[in-house]
């Protein structure tokens, strides 16, 4: 027991994302014995995700940033599916921030997508969930692959300046506060990408 810990201490992992919300979740989530690194560090842009599915993407990525690096990598695609939109926009959550990656219109975008579809949806129940895939590359087990998701519904207002990305607008279901409002601790409890973690943590 004591040989394994000495032999996993000071092993690096990559966080394969430049995004800073998702790098300091998913840091939180992994064992204090890695050296968290990411893609910044190396002078990494990310790959082109041409993937038609999250576990497809995240899978690019994590093969990506470990072939580049030399390292172990996990990483993770995720986004926000909304049932009256047909669930979009899915795996083109990050995409409809523009290339400045702005949430604000993102949010807007969706907003009006919904009065368009109906007028009246501030009434109704729009449901709403978070998937996450995680993808680990560069282990003796290649890759390892999971899935977590949330349900909830789509908030009739932006709120809360915590979190990341359309944490403002999404409440879980049987829960009062968007993400947006939630403590870190709250959040990260049982978000889709700590339940995608939970199925892979025991390969770290
Ligand atoms: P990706 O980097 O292509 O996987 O982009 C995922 C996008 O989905 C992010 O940029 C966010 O817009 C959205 N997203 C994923 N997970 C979360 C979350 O936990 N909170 C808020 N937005 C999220």
């Amino acid at each position: 027991m004591k040989f394994q810990m000495l032999k996993k201490k000071n092993k690096e992992i990559v966080v394969g994302s430049n995004n800073e919300g998702k790098i300091k979740e998913i840091k939180d989530l992994l064992p204090k014995y890695y050296i968290i690194t990411s893609p910044k560090d190396y002078g990494l842009k990310s790959p082109k995700e041409n993937g038609d599915t999250f576990l497809k993407n995240s899978l690019i990525k994590a093969k990506y940033y470990s072939k580049k690096t030399n390292k172990i990598c996990i990483a993770d695609d995720s986004g926000l599916e909304i049932e009256l939109l047909n669930n979009q926009p899915g795996i083109y959550s990050a995409r409809w921030g523009g290339k400045r990656g702005d949430f604000n219109l993102a949010i807007s975008k969706i907003y009006k997508k919904l009065s368009k579809e109906d007028k009246n949806w501030k009434s109704k129940k729009i449901k709403a969930r978070f998937i996450c895939a995680l993808t680990i590359y560069g282990l003796k087990k290649n890759p390892v692959q999971s899935l977590g998701i949330i349900n909830g519904r789509i908030s009739k207002k932006k709120i809360g300046d915590k979190g990341f990305g359309y944490d403002p607008i999404f409440i879980p279901d049987n829960k009062r506060l968007t993400f947006g409002q939630m403590s870190q601790e709250l959040k990260f409890k049982n978000d889709h990408r700590a339940q995608a973690f939970k199925k892979i943590k025991k390969f770290l």
